[in-house]
């Protein structure tokens, strides 16, 4: 094998295991052709690790996730796990997991898929060849700024307060996975902020100008956030990468990603400076069908085509994976969460035979 990565897989809770196996066994296939050896080792994260351990997220998971390459994850919770205080929930596992890798950026992508489109509720002529990559700063901003608390003012009155606030090395460093992600796609870069009204974003709209001329292969443009939600719903097809803050990253990556309208299909990214990044499906951990052999397992999939692409650096093996599920969904191979009348269902199981099928014949 000319390259090799450690890769930790943190299966979870509910339709985590399951889904999670699909993607390992395309995984091995595709890195066995393509030459890419995958040292795969196991963590307990969320519910599963608060039943075996006491806490969601044991120091021996995040010590085996900083000595990897890359950290596959599936997902965590569930109804068992629901009452229990909120340091001890699984999603404090998560928490902890993106605050001790560092991961600042999240990478969120809305692809229509052809077959899928009518899954889309926006027409058709809208929504066709959408391709939106959303990188939204992960660990500043109004969701971290200081001061934050409910005050009570001179006069007794209770005064709520959050605070705004980006430092440019903050904006810089998001500010390079997104040019260095607009490179890797269609060249296109769009900054969202509020700089006709809020400070923190002059100052986020001039350091991007200024990272700006170091990538000149990179068409930058600016929008105010008002517009980008409305400009979303208008004319998708106009943006290629979008850059922005915590909070209105937060919610136009959930508009733009609805712009597809099958949740089972969407993956994700989480990146730090250097070390290991997350790369995980944006649904949770499904406990109505968990164990049922119902679960879609396309979006963990793409998940690790994700991984592939912009953790390990190996774009030929996370556009056979890509191309893998294209191909079963022109197949008409479905999973409930997406079957429409004519198709095939499929188990999970299934599914990921589909996928290894199709991939064998994209071979020869
Ligand atoms: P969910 O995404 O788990 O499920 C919402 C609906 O979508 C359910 O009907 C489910 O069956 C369906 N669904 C989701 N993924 C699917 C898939 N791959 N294939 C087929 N159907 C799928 O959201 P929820 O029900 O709000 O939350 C369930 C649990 O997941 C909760 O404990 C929640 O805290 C947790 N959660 C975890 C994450 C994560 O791990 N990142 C994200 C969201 C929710």
């Amino acid at each position: 094998m000319a390259v090799h990565y450690r890769v930790t897989l943190l299966p979870g809770d509910g339709i985590g295991p399951e889904i999670m196996a699909v993607a390992v066994d395309v995984l091995k296939f595709v890195g066995k052709r393509i030459g890419i050896g995958f040292e795969f080792q196991e963590a307990l994260i969320g519910g599963a690790a608060i039943d075996a351990e006491g806490e969601p997220l044991p120091a021996a998971t995040l010590e085996m996730c900083r000595n990897s390459d890359a950290v596959l994850l599936a997902a965590i919770g569930g109804y068992k796990w629901d009452s229990l205080p909120s340091h001890l929930r699984p999603e404090s596992g998560l928490l902890g997991l993106r605050a001790g890798l560092g991961l600042f950026a999240n990478l969120r992508p809305a692809k229509i898929l052809p077959e899928l489109i009518n899954a889309s509720t926006l027409k058709r002529e809208v929504v066709e060849g959408v391709d939106i990559m959303v990188v939204r700063e992960l660990t500043g901003g109004i969701y971290f700024g200081q001061p934050k608390g409910i005050f009570v003012t001179e006069t007794g009155e209770k005064r709520g307060v959050n605070t705004m606030a980006y430092t440019e090395k903050e904006i810089e460093r998001i500010g390079r996975v997104a040019f260095e992600t607009a490179l890797k796609r269609g060249g296109k870069l769009c900054s969202v902020d509020k700089a006709n009204v809020l400070e923190v974003s002059q100052l986020w709209r001039s350091r991007m100008i200024s990272l700006g001329l170091e990538y000149p292969d990179v068409e930058l443009s600016h929008m105010y956030v008002d517009n980008c939600a409305m400009q979303l719903l208008r004319w998708p097809k106009q943006f290629d990468t979008i850059v922005t803050g915590n909070l209105f990253g937060d919610i136009l990556s959930d508009a733009a990603a609805m712009l597809t309208g099958s949740i089972g299909m969407l993956p994700s990214a989480s990146l730090g400076e250097g070390g290991p990044g997350v790369f995980e499906p944006v649904h949770g951990s499904a406990p109505d069908i968990a164990g049922q052999d119902k679960a879609n397992p396309l979006a963990q999939v793409l998940s690790a085509a994700m991984m592939l692409r912009y953790g390990l650096n190996q774009p030929e093996a996370a556009s056979q994976i890509e191309q893998a599920v294209l191909r079963v969904l022109a197949n008409g191979d479905r999973t409930g969460d997406i079957m429409s009348e004519g198709m095939n269902l499929l188990g999970c199981r299934a599914m990921g035979d589909a996928l290894i099928q199709v991939l064998e014949e994209l071979k020869s």
